[in-house]
């Protein structure tokens, strides 16, 4: 789960991060009366967005008085914002963060993020902040530094002070450095967050440690145990498909092809989208109904792929091992006869009651297409599908 720049700042000052003085606005009338509050003659106004690289995309505005601050601002609002992180639909602006501009000398790059291979924490750092970690480990690999942690000791203050001078931070400055990876270290253990970045750290002209940007990412299994994170969930930010899939406790993924997919397991998700591709078709979506899917938690993954306007035709797949096919069988059913759809659906049922889910498909007189294997079950998607859109076609000629 992402959050916005101005809230990971105010989580992280609270573990000791030294962060510029900002305030928040849903207006540019309101941006224009924070900066006045602030004080000072140079503020940055920032887009909120769930979304890196807004520098160079128009989200973030020097400004040096009121005026600028409106005119910025209002470019800003209501405005999808496009990043090279946000995909070309871009991400909507409905917050902004005005902040003081601050006068630095240096940009470090500081991020912490989970090493799956040696299952730790990893500090990366580079002295070449400003830039995006990808373009830094592309120009500037050399100037990239790794540190991963022991997880029974947390994070040591000599580790701390080996990745600072690594990045040739001075020594005066070394006390405010290692409060400031010590800080998001403990941020990121403590909320159970999967990514912390501050992207620049900058070393200012009064010899400050300050974070100018913060990205924090959380675990979304684990947020139910930070109920204070839970709450700064934006949905505006997120793909509209998958929020309400999350607030039916689906799991759902969006994608730009045309067969809707509902299936058990991420695995088999995977599996199943796979031979899709090689029977020649493009995913829509999948949607992943879990364990124990009763026939309500099947009909509701029905209505959530079929609101998906891109979804030509559905492929459901279940191995049933703590599921059963015939809830599954019963749960197809109900949900097309109470919202009949209008594309191809096809069915493919293996494990537990396979032969009762059968049954309930054969008996229930509706149009679905069956089959026993997941090659067979993606052919006959994809082949439905084609025939179905070149009929379509053809009556649109008509
Ligand atoms: P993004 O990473 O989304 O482009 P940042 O918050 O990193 O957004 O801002 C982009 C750049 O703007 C930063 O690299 C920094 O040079 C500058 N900047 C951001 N905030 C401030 C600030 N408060 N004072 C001065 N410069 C800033
Ligand atoms: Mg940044």
């Amino acid at each position: 789960m992402d959050i916005h720049e101005y809230q990971a700042k105010e989580i992280l000052a609270r573990f000791g991060v030294a962060v510029p003085q900002g305030a928040l606005a849903y207006s540019p009338e309101q941006a224009a009366y924070r900066a006045r509050e602030l004080g000072g003659d140079r503020w940055i106004v920032k887009a909120q967005v769930h979304a890196g690289g807004r520098g160079k995309a128009g989200g973030v505005k020097l400004c040096e008085s009121e005026h600028e601050i409106l005119d910025s601002a209002s470019d800003m609002f209501g405005q999808k914002l496009v990043t090279h992180q946000t995909g070309p639909e871009g991400k909507g602006v409905y917050r902004v963060y005005v902040e003081g501009a601050v006068a630095f000398n240096r940009e470090i790059y500081l991020g912490f993020v989970l090493d799956r291979t040696s299952q730790r924490v990893m500090i990366v750092a580079s002295s070449q902040g400003g830039m995006e970690i990808e373009e830094i480990s592309a120009q500037r690999p050399e100037s990239i530094v790794r540190s991963t942690v022991e997880p029974a000791v947390g994070l040591q203050d000599f580790q701390a002070r080996e990745i600072a001078f690594a990045l040739g931070i001075p020594a005066k400055l070394m006390q405010q450095m290692t409060r400031t990876l010590q800080g998001c270290y403990r941020a990121f253990t403590e909320l159970d967050a999967t990514m912390v970045e501050i992207n620049p750290l900058v070393i200012t002209a009064d010899d400050r440690v300050l974070a100018l940007d913060a990205k924090m990412t959380f675990d979304g299994n684990a947020v139910f145990r930070h109920p204070h994170i839970a709450e700064l969930r934006d949905k505006s930010q997120e793909d509209p498909r998958e929020s309400r899939a999350a607030d039916r406790g689906l799991n759902y993924i969006g994608l730009t092809g045309n067969i809707g997919c509902i299936v058990n397991g991420a695995g088999l998700a995977m599996a199943t989208m796979d031979t899709i591709k090689l029977a020649g078709g493009e995913p829509a979506n999948f949607l992943d109904i879990g364990g124990g899917a009763t026939p309500e938690r099947v009909a509701k993954a029905f209505r959530l792929v079929m609101s998906d306007d891109n979804v030509q035709a559905i492929l459901v797949n279940i191995f049933a091992g703590i599921n059963r096919c015939d809830w599954v069988a019963e749960g197809v059913v109900q949900a097309l006869k109470a919202n009949p759809v209008d594309v191809p659906v096809i069915v493919r049922l293996a494990g537990t009651n396979v032969e009762e889910g059968q049954k309930i498909l054969a008996k229930s007189g509706l149009p679905i297409i069956r089959a026993n294997s997941l090659i067979e079950a993606a052919e006959r998607a994809v082949t439905a599908w084609k025939n179905d859109v070149a009929q379509n076609t053809k009556m649109r000629a008509v």
